[in-house]
């Protein structure tokens, strides 16, 4: 079983990095987090565990390899590889959960600037 380095931390994760915070069957994602370079199966698995705030990774650093792991294969991808990957993981077809995108300022900066409001009226 542990044949990756890779652990991965968590509250009541299983065996595929689903933790007591998100468990569906899509949520096989552990993401390294910046501030540690520790893989958590979530934010929020993160700030109970780690007794630090986090850190999100900045856009420069998308490249990196190794931020995001699938808990299905245990296949490691770089944030680009992870957002360019329409939410299947590239190695074993695994389904991911389309809604982390409404988590993703948790763990990557999306724009090198501050998020603002946005004036969308043009
Ligand atoms: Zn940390
Ligand atoms: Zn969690
Ligand atoms: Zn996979």
């Amino acid at each position: 079983m542990a044949e990756q380095g890779s652990q991965v931390h968590g509250v009541d994760l299983d065996s595929q990095t689903r933790c007591a915070h998100y468990h569906s069957a899509l949520d096989v994602i552990a993401i390294r987090m910046k501030c540690c370079g520790v893989y958590y199966a979530c934010k929020d698995c993160h700030d109970a565990l780690a007794g630090h705030a986090s850190q999100v990774w900045s856009r420069s650093e998308w490249d990196q390899p190794a931020v995001v792991l699938c808990g299905a294969c245990g296949t490691e991808l770089s944030i680009r590889q992870y957002l360019d990957c329409a939410n299947q993981c590239p190695n074993c077809k695994a389904a991911f959960n389309p809604k982390c995108s409404n988590h993703y300022h948790f763990y990557f900066a999306m724009d090198d600037m501050p998020v603002q409001e946005a004036s969308s009226s043009i």
